[in-house]
């Protein structure tokens, strides 16, 4: 017998066990897009490595340790193609606003879409190389409500997904006049206590000094004294982060401020946050996160271009329902359509009006006696087994009862299934 394949590192299946969370969770993403106003957009799930690295930036995790690289085929010019899986959408996205000149639409732009994203990490609990994100931007809108909104539109998916103490933290890491203020405090700090910090926080101390913040080996007390991103805001910056909270203030939203939370990603500005289920801490346990980010249109060779987005990690949602015991919506019931002998003409036949009138059925295809058709249908999960018989009408059983109509007309079953 050949030895079986398994699946790669770092990538996992879909099963039909795992499925309704996941319809679950897509369905809630799906009817959010639409009721914020967002149309669907679907980019490659390839790009050219310098679209990520120009737009991520060449010290982020994504580019300098977890790009999945792509190559064309043997032989070929492009066999060392300078390609890439998406690490995350938004590059793609801004690429693609820009190729088709979407600035000139009516804007704010709202794009949305759900789909598998590729990092090349080592792999371990809540932390795949093909995960699922539902992304969110908005194009050409400078905020602050926007800002508000999209917190409280994320903060809503968790609970309509059926979780319970989400959190959002936030934080303002500030734009372009501010920014390199608060970087030069951050590698002034960081100087005088570099023998305390990590190689990868040293070797990043003077690249990308925000990044030593979400180093999960800082010292606490080292974190803690840090200079604040908030301290350092120019005052345009300041009053939009004001304004961020008052506006989550006066929607309800839970949320909590921590001066960590810089983002992974050199695009960011101003507004940055991410959910976490109350009292879990570090990268890997964060649900979701995004953030503005008004530089990155012109980075990529667009007009300046403010933008906000957020990607929710459809994978770590799942784990935290099945964590919480979250019900789930109870699907249609499912109709077994069953017969005697080689009638299987009749059961299609009444498969399919039955399915004309949107009810879900699995007819069963083989001659088994009776009761042992009966026994794989209430297996297979099935509420209703209809028992063909002659041309007018057939028996209705109630799988969970055991109770049995022996002649129900055709056109009554729909509706005695929906009850
Ligand atoms: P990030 O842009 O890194 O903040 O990612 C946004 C969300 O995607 C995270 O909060 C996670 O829920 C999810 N995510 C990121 N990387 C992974 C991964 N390697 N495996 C599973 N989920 C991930």
């Amino acid at each position: 017998m050949a030895h079986p394949i398994t699946a790669a590192r770092g990538t996992r299946d879909l099963l039909p066990e795992d499925a309704p969370a996941w319809n679950h969770v897509e369905a809630v993403a799906r009817d959010l897009s639409s009721r914020y106003g967002f149309e669907r957009i679907e980019i490659p799930l390839f790009e050219r490595v310098e679209l990520f690295a120009r737009g991520l930036g060449e010290s982020s995790d994504a580019v300098e340790k977890e790009m999945f690289r792509v190559s064309g085929a043997k032989g070929s010019d492009e066999e060392a193609a300078p390609w890439a899986l998406r690490p995350e959408p938004t590059a793609g996205i801004v690429r693609a606003f820009i190729e088709h000149g979407m600035h000139v639409r009516p804007g704010p732009l709202r794009l949305a879409l759900i789909g598998p994203m590729f990092r090349y990490d080592r792999p371990q609990a809540g932390r795949y190389r093909q995960f699922s994100q539902w992304d969110v931007e908005v194009i050409g809108d400078t905020g602050p409500a926007v800002d508000a909104e999209l917190i409280e539109m994320a903060h809503r998916f968790y609970a309509e997904v059926g979780l319970t103490d989400v959190v959002a933290r936030l934080n303002s890491i500030g734009d372009a006049e501010c920014r390199p203020r608060y970087r030069d405090a951050l590698i002034a700090y960081f100087g005088t206590h570099e023998a305390r910090l990590s190689e990868d926080s040293r070797r990043r101390l003077r690249v990308n000094p925000l990044r030593v913040l979400d180093d999960k080996e800082l010292p606490a007390d080292l974190a803690n004294d840090a200079p604040r991103g908030t301290d350092h805001l120019c005052d345009a910056c300041r009053e939009h982060f004001d304004r961020v909270q008052s506006l989550l203030d006066g929607l309800g939203v839970r949320y909590e401020l921590d001066h960590r939370l810089v983002r992974g990603l050199d695009y960011y500005t101003r507004t940055a946050f991410e959910f976490y289920v109350a009292g879990r801490e570090g990268q890997q346990q964060a649900l979701g996160g995004g953030g503005r980010y008004d530089g990155l249109v012109e980075l990529l060779g667009g007009l300046p271009t403010p933008g906000i987005g957020f990607g929710l990690g459809l994978d770590r949602t799942v784990l935290a329902m099945q964590e919480q015991d979250v019900m789930l919506p109870a699907r249609a019931p499912l109709v077994a359509v069953l017969g005697v002998g080689d009638d299987h003409a009749r059961r299609l036949q009444v498969a399919t009006t039955l399915r004309s009138a949107g009810i879900a059925v699995r007819p069963d295809g083989s001659a088994r006696k009776l009761g042992k058709q009966l026994e794989s249908a209430a297996k297979a999960g099935a509420r209703w087994a209809v028992i063909v018989s002659d041309v007018e009408s057939v028996a209705l059983k109630d799988l969970v009862s055991g109770d049995q109509r022996d002649v129900v007309p055709i056109d009554e079953v729909p509706r005695a299934v929906s009850e």
